[in-house]
């Protein structure tokens, strides 16, 4: 079932090949399998719709991604399900030999690997995932997050900066009308 998803693209008929299924969490956690590192906090699986496809001398991987990681709110602290889309868009060709020469018109977007390019797809995948990161996520946009004053969970409780002012020595002001 691992080797479903390793593919060599000199293998790659003329129709090319397509997936549209879910990839298992359980592999893409798997740090034995693959060289990208595991995504922290994934939750399940990862639906992948990806198709693969000969271009004269290149190789293209084209799909999008649906994946669902277990995150901290970067305002209020609280854990949420951050879920997380994105596209796979890669272009592969083989290394020149030895002698060859290795001008295409468009080098800078095209990766290079060695003939007969055995592609780990989980690896694809992690990476793709790891580009659409995003260190700061917050639960929600409109999250309140944590009051500055008395930390309080500003979506689930009122402040208490106002209520409880028994400590602030301005507290007895309020009482006193200051225009007389
Ligand atoms: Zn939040
Ligand atoms: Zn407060």
């Amino acid at each position: 079932m691992q080797r479903h998803w390793l593919v060599t693209l000199q293998n790659l008929s003329s129709s090319g090949r397509s997936w549209d299924e879910d990839v298992s969490g359980t592999l893409l956690q798997d740090k034995q399998y693959g060289s990208v590192n595991v995504l922290p906090g994934l939750k399940g699986d990862i639906h992948w719709q990806l198709s693969a496809q000969r271009q004269g001398k290149a190789f293209r991987l084209h799909g999008a991604w649906q994946a669902c990681l277990g995150r901290e709110c970067s305002r209020c602290n609280a854990a949420f399900d951050w879920h997380l889309a994105g596209k796979t868009e890669r272009e592969f060709q083989f290394m020149a030999r030895h002698g060859a020469e290795a001008n295409d018109d468009d080098e800078q977007s095209c990766e290079y690997i060695e003939h007969p390019g055995e592609l780990n797809l989980i690896d694809v995948l992690r990476e793709d995932v790891w580009l659409a990161w995003k260190a700061d996520v917050v639960c929600s946009e409109t999250c309140q997050g944590l009051c500055q004053g008395c930390g309080v969970n500003l979506n689930v409780d009122d402040c208490q900066c106002k209520q409880d002012d028994s400590n602030n020595p301005f507290a007895a002001l309020r009482g006193l009308n200051l225009k007389d």
